[in-house]
């Protein structure tokens, strides 16, 4: 009798390549398939050559050579391409058989497809995966979620190929139901909408403020690596600063300045927006992108607009130690504030999710990964109801020793016409936030003025409503 498979894979582009590539090497025979059928060819006779796969030419000879019960995964492109190989396959398909998406889904959509699965006697699992090309063959982190029940089926080949921590913790675990992985993934993805784009403030604080040369900021972000902001997008910047073009001149100032983006972040900004989180640090990352794709608009404002000439006569070691601060003030923040959009999915769509798990899954394997998130594991661990994390006792302090070099930094950059839009707006939430008085009694008048949309008095309990006739007049 031929050998079964243990999983089946429909999507042989760089993610799932490089995914079942990871799952043979674990001891799974996986069978593979893709829409042109000629990849498959071309993966069984070169990549996949003389490893345990199994090469299938339609829908019906993939599911048919796995093990019961069926676990199909797909790692197509995001969107239409996901519901029409849903369709294909659920006519194959026997109760308690799984199907699996491995792709960028947005959350909505694996929410209608748990359902839409599950209402055909069938499971479903949404997974995030996240570490990008390398990380998928190296070992992602996995953030899945769905039908739970599929759980222990597809628990031994998730957490065999995921990333490891701490001598072996894999980092993917249960998330939730439905949408609850595919969540997590998307706000991870904010997240590293964030950080890319606190890095690159820093960078051009560094380059436009301070003069700096790709060589020198290498050195700085080379040594941060070492320091408390240790994580992969700090490494690869100072690996990207020293990299030369083929001309000996440094590569990144070759670089078109236009951001791309693929809607992650947008996603992760629309939810806060809809879940009234003040997702800040994240939006102006999103918009920051916006603003670098106008290009020539920007060319044009550039000739006709004049602002400051940057120019610094402080003392540079301390400016750079300052911008260290605050990108570990930003970050602390960052975070405070993807965790506070967690924890509003959670409520609103009922996800019991485990956030020092959570964070757990993204100290290995994922774009986001860093030592800081071990101190955010434990301060859930300390308080798994922490409402935000910045009245933990470590990040409070954390915060408060950033404070001075960042307000340095914030001032620096504003006086010289240097953007720093996620710093500043990070520093504005946490005055805001730890501000216990805000102007929002202003805001309340104005509404009612013109409005009549009345507000609560200082002096009466809450839940009574006034009006004022501001005019006098009616
Ligand atoms: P991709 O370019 O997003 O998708 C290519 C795959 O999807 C191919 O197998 C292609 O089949 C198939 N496909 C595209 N349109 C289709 C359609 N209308 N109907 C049926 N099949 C269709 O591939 P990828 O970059 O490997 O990403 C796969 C998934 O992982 C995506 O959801 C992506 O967002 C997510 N992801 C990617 C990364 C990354 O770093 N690339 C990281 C994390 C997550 P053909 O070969 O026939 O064209």
């Amino acid at each position: 009798m031929t050998k079964l498979a243990d999983i089946g894979l429909i999507g042989l582009a760089v993610m799932g390549e490089n995914l079942v590539l990871n799952m043979e090497s674990k001891g799974f025979t996986v069978a593979v398939s893709n829409r042109t059928v000629e990849k498959v060819d071309k993966f069984i006779g070169g990549r996949g050559f003389q490893k345990n796969f199994i090469g299938t030419r339609s829908i019906e000879e993939l599911i048919a050579s796995l093990k019961r019960p069926r676990k199909v995964m797909l790692l197509v492109k995001a969107g239409q391409a996901v519901d029409d190989f849903i369709e294909l396959i659920i006519p194959h398909l026997e109760p308690g058989d799984i199907i699996i998406d491995g792709g960028n889904s947005y959350f909505v959509d694996t929410i209608r497809r748990t359902k839409y699965v599950e209402s055909k006697g069938f499971l479903y699992v949404g997974t995030g995966v996240s570490g990008g090309e390398i990380g998928a063959l190296m070992g992602p982190s996995m953030m899945p979620g769905g039908s739970e029940k599929a759980w222990p089926f597809v628990k031994d080949i998730f957490q065999s190929i995921a990333a490891k921590v701490d001598g072996g913790v894999p980092c993917c675990d249960w998330v939730g139901s439905d949408g609850a992985g595919h969540f997590v993934k998307m706000v991870h993805n904010g997240i590293e909408y964030g950080d890319m784009q606190i890095i690159g403030e820093a960078y051009q604080v560094m380059k436009d403020l301070l003069y700096m040369s790709p060589d020198e900021m290498h050195e700085v972000f080379k040594k941060w690596n070492t320091e408390e902001l240790d994580s992969y997008l700090i490494e690869i910047t100072a690996d990207i600063l020293a990299y030369k073009d083929e001309d000996g001149k440094p590569m990144v100032d070759k670089i078109l300045d236009t951001a791309g983006q693929k809607g992650t972040g947008k996603w992760t900004g629309s939810a806060a927006l809809e879940m009234g989180v003040p997702l800040t640090l994240i939006g102006e990352s999103v918009f920051a992108r916006f603003l670098s794709a106008q290009k020539e608009l920007r060319t044009q404002a550039a000739k006709v607009i004049s602002g400051p000439k940057p120019k610094f006569e402080g003392d540079k070691a301390q400016l750079i130690d300052d911008l260290k601060m605050a990108l570990y003030g930003a970050k602390i923040i960052s975070y405070a504030q993807g965790y506070n959009l967690l924890m509003a999915a959670a409520k609103d769509y009922n996800w019991q999710l485990n956030y020092g798990d959570i964070a757990l899954m993204w100290r290995g394997g994922c774009i986001i990964r860093s030592a800081f998130l071990a101190d955010i594991n434990k301060a859930f661990d300390n308080n798994p109801a922490l409402p935000n994390l910045l009245l933990d006792d470590f990040f409070k302090q954390k915060i408060e020793a950033a404070q001075a070099g960042w307000r340095r930094v914030c001032a620096a950059a504003l006086s010289n016409g240097i953007p720093v839009p996620a710093l500043t707006s990070a520093l504005c939430y946490l005055d805001g936030f730890r501000s216990e008085w805000l102007p929002a009694n202003l805001l309340q008048a104005q509404r009612d003025y013109f409005g009549a949309h009345t507000y609560e008095r200082i002096d009466k309990p809450r839940g009574q409503f006034f009006h004022t006739n501001w005019t006098g007049e009616g």
